[in-house]
């Protein structure tokens, strides 16, 4: 290469803001320029001679890293996003740029990387401002406010709710003061770069300003504020180690929400600002919502949620079994086991409340695990009693269901029972049957295979394409209460109920009505075929005990 060649590419080498890493084909680093310090850590000499596999995290996707080798085989470059530990033992997703290329014809292949940190749109904006952070490479106040403004346009056509975080690291002067200004850069770039973790790229984390980072979230469920704003909060307690030396923060969130608290992006800011405000004026390492409606309900899913932890340690659930009987002959054709929470402070509680906490925290996996054990271990036990033997429900909630280990538990909990698959039926709900990608079908069929029944629970309030019904392993439907409860007084209610009975007749479905509290409920299903009816017409749900008499009976006594 010509002297001014080479003094050309160092000036790029030197100038530009992507990290690059060149590597002969020992896959021995030759060379790096300064960027790829800035962005990693890493100085020259540390990495000058090493295999440049070590930048690339654990936690990297193996199809991800198939794929680089395949494409860099066949095609000598691979363009993508991957996982790249940095010097701090954190890792950050960049885009990575892999080429192959010899310095000479028939030599081998050397291969140079380049890097930068994800962010959208980086760079100038249209007027010629700058939009992003110098520091940290996320957007900046001003772009912020914009993805803010484009969310609200967005979340009104969807009706989704959006909810604005501003987070204020506590005491950040006084670290900036005791351990330097510089200290206080690698501290912010290293906080942001774990709050992009904690955020789908759909959504937007910003560096406002000095010790404040602004994140909008779309929400799917009114509870993604209060998990987003936990998980941000545990992953900024974790220690950082920033040039060997430990450091422990706590931050503070203030939360406003979209439409609840205000439509206007500015507006919506304040607010977040004003309760990050009082939740550092509270002692910090929390969050606050600005209404104070959404205060008390998250506080009230905090209690909920220690409450529920304590509760599984303390075996406090208990199941209750409600009869589905066939309504010609009133007699008791099945069971659906209910759960119910046996708290010593308050008595009863109902799994609506306590449920959705449950699935919000994952510890409906511990929880729903426990119910299906225990329903296919009473079942058993009043089959060897000798009674009639019917077929236990068990609701099974999504979260439950998508653990990889699902099928294993069912059949776990059938052979460690001695239960016979044909007396267990899994109650799901029809929103997983949306999955596209047919993982749960496959779920569902192995389920199928194992000789489980499977329902459709709540049917007809869920998404309305019913395409999905043919494509799935199901064996019944069950209607929903709303359904049910207005027969007789409500034309179109009960039109939806008749509906339901006929496509699952045409499905050749078995089907089911729940909720069914009169005799005009009874006679109404029964005219138009639908033959089984779980309601407190014949029986409230029953703990064990109470459930058993009936079952010796067998036939609900009207
Ligand atoms: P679900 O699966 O749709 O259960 C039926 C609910 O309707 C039960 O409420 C039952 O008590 C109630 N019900 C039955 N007949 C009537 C009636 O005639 N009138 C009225 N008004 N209500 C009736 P419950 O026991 O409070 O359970 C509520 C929901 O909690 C269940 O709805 C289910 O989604 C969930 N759940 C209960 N146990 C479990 C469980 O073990 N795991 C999971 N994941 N969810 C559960
Ligand atoms: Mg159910
Ligand atoms: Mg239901």
């Amino acid at each position: 290469m010509t002297h001014q060649k080479q003094k050309l590419l160092d000036i790029i080498l030197g100038n530009i803001d992507w990290g690059v890493i060149a590597s002969d084909s020992n896959d021995d680093i030759r060379c790096v320029n300064p960027a790829f310090k800035e962005l990693t850590g890493y100085a020259a000499d540390e990495v000058l001679g090493k295999d440049p596999k070590i930048l690339i995290s654990g936690q990297q996707d193996v199809a991800i890293i198939s794929s680089l080798r395949k494409s860099w085989n066949i095609e000598g470059s691979w363009p993508g996003k991957i996982e790249i530990r940095c010097k701090n033992g954190e890792t950050c997703l960049f885009y990575l740029s892999i080429h192959t290329y010899s310095e000479q014809i028939e030599q081998p292949d050397n291969y140079v990387i380049m890097i930068r940190v994800v962010t959208e749109n980086r760079g100038l904006d249209k007027d010629g401002k700058y939009q992003h952070d110098e520091l940290t490479g996320l957007p900046d106040r001003h772009l912020f406010k914009d993805r803010l403004q484009q969310n609200l346009i967005i979340s009104k056509r969807g009706d989704k709710p959006v909810a604005i975080l501003m987070l204020g690291i506590d005491s950040f002067t006084t670290i900036n003061d005791g351990l330097g200004h510089d200290y206080g850069d690698l501290l912010l770039k290293t906080v942001a770069m774990r709050l992009e973790k904690c955020f789908r790229g759909s959504d937007t984390v910003a560096h406002t300003e000095g010790d404040r980072f602004g994140m909008v979230l779309q929400m799917t469920a009114s509870g993604d504020g209060v998990i987003v704003a936990d998980k941000i909060l545990n992953a900024i307690k974790q220690p950082f180690n920033i040039e060997g030396r430990e450091v422990t923060i706590t931050a503070s969130i203030g939360i406003s929400l979209s439409p609840t608290d205000d439509e206007d992006a500015g507006q919506l800011i304040k607010y977040a600002e004003s309760a990050m405000y009082h939740a550092k004026k509270g002692g910090g390492g929390r969050y606050q919502f600005f209404s104070n409606d959404m205060n008390v309900k998250a506080r009230k899913r905090i209690e909920i949620e220690s409450r529920l932890r304590r509760a599984i340690e303390r075996e406090q659930f208990i199941l209750y079994y409600q009869p589905k009987v066939n309504a010609g002959t009133n007699q008791i054709v099945g069971m659906e086991a209910l759960m119910r929470w046996q708290d010593p402070e308050n008595g009863l509680i109902s799994p609506t409340v306590f449920i959705p906490v449950a699935e919000e925290t994952g510890l409906i996996e511990q929880i729903g695990l426990w119910g299906l054990r225990e329903s296919c271990r009473q079942n058993i036990e009043w089959q060897n009693k000798g009674l009639h033997p019917v077929c236990v429900s068990v609701n099974v909630s999504g979260r439950q269901f998508f653990s990889p280990d699902f099928v294993d538990m069912v059949k776990a909990a059938l052979e460690d029972s001695g239960l016979s698959s044909q007396y267990l039926e899994l109650e799901i709900t029809e929103s997983l049957l949306m999955d596209k990608t047919g993982e749960n079908i496959k779920k569902l069929e192995q389920i199928r295979d194992l000789g489980c029944h499977i329902s459709v629970d709540d049917f007809g309030t869920g998404y309305s394409s019913l395409s999905y019904l043919t494509n799935f392993p199901i064996t019944t439907l069950k209607i929903d209460r709303a359904f049910i409860k207005d027969i007789g007084t409500s034309q179109d209610t009960s039109e939806v109920a008749r509906a339901i009975i006929g496509l699952s007749q045409g499905l050749k479905l078995e089907v089911i009505a729940e909720g069914a509290e009169t005799l005009k409920h009874i006679d109404f299903l029964r005219r138009y075929g639908c033959n089984t009816v779980q309601g407190f017409f014949y029986s409230r749900p029953l703990p064990a005990e109470e459930f058993e008499q009936l079952l010796k009976v067998l036939f609900i006594k009207q």
